[in-house]
């Protein structure tokens, strides 16, 4: 395959010329830089790409062009190339515009005319958004392969294992993609082992463990070494960002997570909220940069590793690990957020992973292509995800129990699905049964206001409704509330076991638990936010208690 495309969009030949001289001039080692004059000429030439089985990875277009403005123009663009980066170029006085078409035409960045010097307001931002494209894209079929059936949940296991742990892979679904077949002729694997992993240097690996697909992918899974000041139990935002200001600090760190870094947030389609992201930023490569970072300062990252059992000896912490390793620190910040509830609708349970997913709508999207979704829950992830799915779904149902999306949903997001003519939002609507042959196929939902039940076809079930922490594996001695959600600082010391837990002269810290030296943060902390942000915020206060409690220890 030839190199992915950039394509820019103005009819003025002026700047036209100037932005592809720029452009060129910094990518045109890796990209081919193509040029249109109109928005119907850059449509064309978007098809006959796609016809030729080239890659687009991002379209600039001005926004003032006489037949087709820049937002429609990259509105557009989105059926036929969902993941390409999209920027608007425009003039001071096009900025509200621009922001408007943030949600509409999926915009990723807008870029004021003039871009001099193209070193500090172009390529930058460029550089960004081709390195965040880059991480998304899978090649058409080079690179490590995972074949399998769709609705197999072993399949869907190694599909979330892959992504969370960052591993770019080429997913083949045996049943509707042709090159599947020679494929797995030529490596001798037979339908009965699939899902079958196939690496870059051709070792394959039939319906492998999860520990078998870390090991083949040489994931690090055995600590440097026996002591260290810092273990962060969770790589979600909150043990990302304690993982960068434990380093950076100069606390010999580790960060253990047990699927891979991400955590909720890892899932997430596109965060809107957190800050410096205009445009948003997905899950994926907030968590990219994350670790990046928190590698730089020299934090060590093990995964996949789950962690078992947690004890206090003297000042040391114990930390027992699913192989029935144990490794020692002085301080520990549990970070291991939380996880969604299972939804109790009849017949759920068969199609988990044949159909049926939770909170996983970025890893199963591109297999949702033309197909019919349904979302369940009214609270922002599904709501997001529900925006996202509608990129390539051919209509998403987005269903909630209460009578109106408002209490729940951030504005801007029901604003966003309000205008998005795919998507139709049911309030009052439950699933009361699902079935199918082999995969799911059929929901029956029933209205909460009259009673009535009615049977929708759809190919899949996104679920995002409520939640329950990833606590259960810590010590009695980590006192929780009634929902199992760690307690820290003062809301821990007015419960009842406190004063006969705590034996310390001093009160616990902010984000202290009830084991000195102990300290929680992000989702899985009574009382937390729920937020990236706030997850981020925590873990950063976390570590700077805990280098308070090393100072006195
Ligand atoms: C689909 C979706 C969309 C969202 N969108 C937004 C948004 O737009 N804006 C926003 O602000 N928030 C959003 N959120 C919420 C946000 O992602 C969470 O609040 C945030 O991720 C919490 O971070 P955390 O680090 O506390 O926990 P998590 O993100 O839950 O991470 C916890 C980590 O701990 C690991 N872990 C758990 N138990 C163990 C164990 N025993 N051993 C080892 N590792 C373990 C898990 O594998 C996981 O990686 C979204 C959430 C979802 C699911």
């Amino acid at each position: 395959m030839s190199e992915p495309v950039i394509l820019v969009v103005d009819d003025d030949p002026q700047v036209l010329s100037a932005i592809r001289r720029d452009l060129r001039s910094r990518y045109r080692e890796d990209y081919r830089v193509l040029s249109a004059n109109s928005g119907e000429t850059a449509l064309d030439a978007i098809h006959k790409l796609k016809a030729r089985g080239d890659a687009l990875a991002l379209i600039m277009s001005d926004q003032r062009m006489p037949s087709m403005l820049g937002v429609d123009l990259l509105a557009r663009s989105i059926e036929v190339y969902p993941i390409a980066k999209r920027v608007l170029l425009t003039a001071y006085s096009d900025i509200d515009a621009a922001v408007r078409a943030i949600n509409e035409a999926h915009l990723d960045h807008y870029l004021g005319k003039p871009w001099d010097p193209p070193e500090e307001k172009l390529f930058p931002a460029i550089d960004d958004l081709l390195s965040s494209w880059q991480s998304d894209f899978r090649p058409e079929i080079t690179g490590i392969r995972l074949i399998g059936n769709q609705w197999s949940l072993r399949s869907h296991e190694v599909k979330q294992f892959l992504a969370s742990n960052l591993v770019p892979y080429r997913w083949l679904d045996i049943e509707k993609e042709t090159a599947a077949a020679p494929l797995l002729e030529a490596a001798c694997v037979s339908i009965q082992e699939l899902p079958a992993l196939i690496l870059e240097d051709g070792t394959i690996l039939r319906n492998p463990t999860l520990d078998q697909v870390a090991e083949s992918l040489s994931l690090k899974r055995a600590a440097a070494h026996d002591l260290y000041d810092l273990i962060i139990i969770g790589a979600g935002p909150a043990g990302l960002a304690a993982s960068v200001y434990g380093a950076s600090e100069g606390l010999r760190t580790l960060l253990l997570d047990g699927n891979g870094p991400g955590g909720q947030a890892g899932a997430s389609s596109k965060i809107e909220n957190y800050l410096g992201f205009p445009s948003g930023v997905s899950g994926t490569e907030l968590t990219r940069r994350a670790v990046a970072q928190a590698q730089k300062f020299g934090a060590e990252i093990l995964s996949p590793v789950s962690v078992t059992g947690l004890s206090a000896d003297g000042g040391y912490k114990r930390v027992a690990l699913s192989d029935g390793k144990d490794l020692v620190s002085r301080t520990v910040i549990v970070a291991t957020g939380m996880t969604y509830r299972e939804l109790q609708t009849e017949g759920v349970s068969g199609y988990i992973g044949a159909g049926v997913y939770y909170g996983s709508a970025i890893t199963e999207a591109q297999s949702c292509r033309g197909c019919r979704v349904i979302v369940v829950g009214g609270g922002n992830s599904a709501g997001q995800s529900a925006a996202y799915l509608s990129r390539f779904a051919r209509e998403v149902i987005l269903i909630v129990r209460r009578d109106s999306l408002g209490p729940t949903m951030s504005h801007y997001l029901i604003q966003q699905l309000a205008a998005l003519s795919n998507v139709k939002i049911r309030t009052c609507t439950v699933a009361e049964r699902v079935e199918g042959d082999g995969h799911m196929q059929k929901v029956w939902l029933k209205s909460l206001a009259d009673g009535s039940v009615v049977s929708e076809e759809a190919d899949a079930l996104f679920v995002f409704i409520g939640t329950r922490p990833h606590s259960d594996w810590l010590p009695e001695s980590v006192v929780r509330n009634a929902k199992g959600f760690v307690l820290t600082g003062r809301d821990a010391q007015v419960t009842e076991e406190f004063s006969r837990i705590w034996k310390e002269s001093r009160d616990p810290m902010l984000l202290e638990t009830t084991v000195p030296g102990v300290f929680a943060a992000g989702d899985v902390r009574a009382g937390a936010m729920n937020r990236v942000a706030s997850a981020v915020a925590e873990g950063a206060i976390a570590v700077r208690l805990a280098s308070d409690y090393l100072a006195r220890t």
